[in-house]
């Protein structure tokens, strides 16, 4: 086995628009900023170890259009191995972004080249889930594709950590095989929405009976709290001016697995995360927000 993280995910190319506010049905208005910044939550999460300065694979799919040229781009400047990512035919990945001045956003995402990650493309790279350490996942592409990848982990023994981001449920027998699932509380109601559980507690009781061996609950500027069979324990924000939140959950998912892979403990690797994540506020945009290993250490002095 060798210490890499493998991230099998999505990329998207951000188009993000400021504007004073919303425009109604039918209303064309003026904004006042456009940036195209590279996202997708495989790819932030990936560029996010890889800036840390971790051993990462990406394995995704992305257009042969402009988009896609940067989007590849991005990973390899931040040092992330993008020989498996697939040239498919038609749009990369798209998400249409729009942040209003009092801070709220709305958000649109073609999935475009995402949806071309099937499970006979996972199949290919077995032996990649194989021989890496950890398998960090997202819900942006096929459910059958995570859930393949998930199973293909399991039986090889690598760690799996999944970010249930964008939330759908899960099918059951998937939980069992999940070492750490790093849900919002957003996403926590909406993977057991089947099940009649209404209390935060019988909610991440639900999941480790299903076989959750760890949940991580992140809860923006209030922290994350890491729970196992008889455990609790929460670990607070660290206080930052925020700029915009985009990819907080994202640098947080990619730092927590770097921590693991440097071989930190949990509790450091959480409170590593914390930091990055922190840091990941205080920028606009996705990728455009991680910071580097540098910035990190300056800032936890
Ligand atoms: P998501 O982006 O998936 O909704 P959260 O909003 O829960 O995720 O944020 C993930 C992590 O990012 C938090 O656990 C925390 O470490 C960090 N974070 C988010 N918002 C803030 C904030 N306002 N101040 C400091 N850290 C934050």
């Amino acid at each position: 086995m060798s210490n890499d993280i493998l991230v099998i995910g999505s990329m998207n190319m951000d188009l993000v628009v400021q504007t004073p506010r919303a425009p109604k049905k039918g209303e064309t208005i003026m904004g006042n900023k456009f940036s195209q910044i590279p996202g997708g939550k495989g790819a932030n999460q990936a560029l996010a170890a890889g800036k840390l300065g971790g051993e990462v694979n990406f394995i995704g799919c992305c257009g042969q259009d402009a988009f896609g040229d940067e989007l590849l781009e991005s990973l390899k400047t931040g040092g992330v191995n993008i020989d498996d990512v697939l040239r498919v035919e038609g749009s990369s990945g798209v998400a249409n972004i729009t942040i209003e001045d009092d801070g709220d956003n709305r958000i649109i995402v073609v999935a475009g080249a995402n949806s071309k990650v099937t499970p006979e493309v996972i199949e290919s790279f077995k032996a990649k889930i194989k021989a890496a350490k950890i398998l960090l996942l997202q819900l942006e592409i096929p459910l059958e594709s995570v859930s393949k990848a998930i199973e293909f982990a399991n039986k090889y023994d690598t760690t799996v950590i999944l970010d249930p981001a964008p939330a759908v449920k899960l099918p059951e027998e998937l939980y069992s095989m999940i070492d750490y699932l790093l849900p919002n509380e957003g996403e926590l109601d909406l993977l057991l929405e089947d099940y009649e559980v209404n209390t935060l507690q019988k909610k991440i009781e639900l999941l480790l009976d299903l076989g959750v061996k760890r949940i991580l609950l992140t809860q923006g500027g209030d922290g994350v709290t890491l729970y196992s069979k008889g455990k609790e324990e929460s670990y607070a924000a660290l206080k930052v001016e925020v700029v915009d939140t985009t990819a907080a959950g994202d640098s947080f998912a990619g730092a927590f697995a770097y921590g693991l892979q440097r071989g930190f403990d949990e509790a450091e690797a959480i409170r590593y995360a914390n930091s990055v994540a922190a840091l990941a506020v205080t920028k606009l945009g996705a990728q455009s927000s991680l910071p580097t290993k540098e910035e990190v250490d300056k800032f936890q002095k």
